[in-house]
Formats: structure tokens, C-alpha cells, sequence
């Protein structure tokens, strides 16, 4: 039988902003194929293989086409298969990529897709994309340039009336500010960075695009985050959740389901798992050290 693929949206972090079928296929999945920016928490209840083929920034720990061939590789083998993917898979994730290579294999696969970090980034730093009076669109562009050199057009997107959302625009961040004014954005225009958002280390600044540069460097604020430019952005102070155990980030005892992580959750602290040390009789022989000295006679220990 031919194995199947899903691409699987994990949403932006809090592994909580999963949909209901992702959850369903990732329990289901013998293997889960996943990126850097996927909360490891999600993996944690997981009894398929992990296979780690996140990427940092200028260093690609696993190439694209050694993605694609994994993945066809191990639907061969009858396999079904989660390529787990950061946000929504189909949002600069090369997503495309690897369903249209799937195709081309003719490798059974589906979509589930994911709550994006484009737009659910900026409600968990209280900004939201549209407003009745401030944006009545929204884009979402990527500040990564492509290796051929092409270049955005930058006149056409200063003057979109709506919020604009880089992302992968940190490296770029003095460039798309710079751009954005040159062609006509006034420099008082609002604009805020998020780093980590929905995750227990989210951070944010707000500036305008005269001075982001300087602020987020004095904040040491990098990747991965979202540059938000629009008005919509002085609605930040007023609109940002406030829950009192915001910015924890506390380790538990996996257990699933468990109520200790909701009710830790629902009061703003982010939850990790960690896997209690199971029994594991040992294979070798322990001296017995009460005795002391040499040549006493081994015993058998089992590791609590
Ligand atoms: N498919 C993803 C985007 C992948 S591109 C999505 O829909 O969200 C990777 C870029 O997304 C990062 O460089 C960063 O700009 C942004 N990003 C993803 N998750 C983020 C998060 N939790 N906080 C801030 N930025 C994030």
C-alpha cells in the first residue's frame, strides 16, 4: 500500500493553536518530518519517529531536495507521513514546493492548514491587522530576497493603504524601513517588531520607521519575528493580553491530557513537557560500593 503525506500546519507556537485535524494526523502519523520554528511541546505525546529538519537562518541543515526526497521516501515505504510546518504550510513555507513535487512523484498527499504567525502574531502583541479605522486590507510579504536578485516593488507597496506584515525581514529590517520611506511613507508611520510570538519567550517593540533599526537593536530583538508598519500598530498598548503568569515558561511531568498545562496555559504561562525517567533494567553488572574494596560480588541494580 502507497504511503500518504499531509502537510501540516502547527500554527505559530503555543501548541494550543493546532487544529483539531492536525492533532488527528499527528497522532495518526508514523513519522513527523518537522521544521525549526515548531514547538517541541507538540512533539512530546507523539509516538511517531521525529525527524528534525529545521533550519536556521544562512544554514541549511537539511536541503530542500533532501526534504522532498525524504518525504517521498518514506511514503514509499507505506508510511504515513507529517511534514510539520511553522504557521500555516502554504504561507512562505515552501509548502508549494513540496506538494508539487509530491504530485510530480505521484505520492498521495493533503493539506491541513495552520493558524498563521502573519496574522495571529500580531493579536498575541494586541495589534489586530485590520481595523475600521486604520487598515482595511492587509499584506503579507517576505523579506527574504531570492537567490536570482529579484527585488520587491517597493513603490507599489508604500502606498497599499493597509497593514503591511514582513516576514523573514529581520536581516532586512534597516532596508525595508529605508525603501518604505523613500517611497513616500512618512517616518512617523508605526511600526512594531515580535519576536517568538504565541511562544513562552515573546517579545515586542514598537517604533516608527525612523527609529525601528535603532530600538530593536538596543532590544536585542532578532529572529524569528514580524515587522508589522501600519497605524494599527498604536493600538498595541491598549489591546495586549495581560494574564498574570505571562512570560513563564514552566516545565511539567508529561502527562495527556493534562489539567495541570490548561490551567497553567489559561493563565498566560507557556508549557513544555518533559518525559518522567522510565525503569530501564541495566545491562551490566554494578560493584557493590558499600562494601568497599575490590572483589566484592556484583549485584544487580535496576535505575529509578
Ligand atoms: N508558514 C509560517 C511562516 C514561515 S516563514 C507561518 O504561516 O507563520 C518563517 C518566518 O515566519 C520567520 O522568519 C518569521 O518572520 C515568521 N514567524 C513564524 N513564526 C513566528 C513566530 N512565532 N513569531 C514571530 N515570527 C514568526
Amino acid at each position: 500500500m502507497g504511503g500518504f503525506v499531509s502537510l501540516v500546519g502547527a500554527g505559530p507556537g503555543n501548541p494550543e493553536l493546532l487544529t483539531i485535524l492536525a492533532k488527528r494526523r499527528l497522532s495518526e502519523a508514523d513519522v513527523v518530518v518537522y521544521d525549526r520554528l515548531v514547538n517541541p511541546a507538540l512533539m512530546a505525546p507523539l509516538a511517531a519517529e521525529k525527524i528534525d529538519v529545521g533550519k536556521l537562518p544562512q544554514h541549511h541543515k537539511v536541503s530542500q531536495y533532501q526534504i522532498n526526497d525524504l518525504l517521498v521516501e518514506q511514503a514509499r515505504k507505506g508510511k504515513r507521513v507529517v511534514r510539520l510546518k511553522s504557521g500555516d504550510p502554504y504561507v512562505f513555507g515552501r509548502g508549494g514546493e513540496e506538494g508539487q513535487y509530491l504530485q510530480q512523484q505521484r505520492v498521495a498527499f493533503e493539506v491541513v492548514p495552520g493558524i498563521t504567525s502573519a496574522i495571529a502574531g500580531l493579536g498575541a502583541a494586541g495589534i489586530p491587522i485590520t481595523h475600521r479605522d486604520f487598515a482595511s486590507s492587509f499584506h503579507v510579504i517576505t523579506g527574504h530576497h531570492k537567490a536570482d536578485g529579484t527585488q520587491l516593488d517597493w513603490e507599489n507597496i508604500a502606498h497599499q493603504e493597509g497593514t503591511l506584515v514582513f516576514l523573514m525581514g529581520m536581516g532586512e529590517l534597516g532596508h525595508i524601513a529605508e525603501q518604505l520611506i523613500k517611497n513616500g511613507r512618512a517616518s512617523s508611520t508605526p511600526v512594531a517588531v515580535i519576536q517568538w510570538a504565541t511562544h513562552w519567550n515573546q517579545r515586542s517593540v514598537k517604533a516608527d520607521l525612523g527609529t525601528i533599526e535603532t530600538v530593536v537593536e538596543t532590544h536585542h530583538i532578532g529572529s524569528p519575528a514580524l515587522i508589522v508598519v501600519g497605524n494599527v500598530v498604536s493600538l498595541m498598548d491598549e489591546l495586549n493580553p495581560e494574564l498574570p503568569l505571562q512570560g513563564l515558561h514552566l516545565l511539567i511531568p508529561f502527562k495527556d491530557p493534562s489539567k495541570l498545562f490548561s490551567k497553567l496555559q489559561d493563565q498566560g504561562a507557556a508549557v513544555n513537557f518533559f518525559k518522567r525517567r522510565t525503569q530501564v533494567p541495566l545491562t551490566f553488572d554494578l560493584p557493590d560500593m558499600l562494601k568497599g574494596g575490590t572483589g566484592s560480588a556484583p549485584v544487580k541494580e535496576t535505575v529509578k
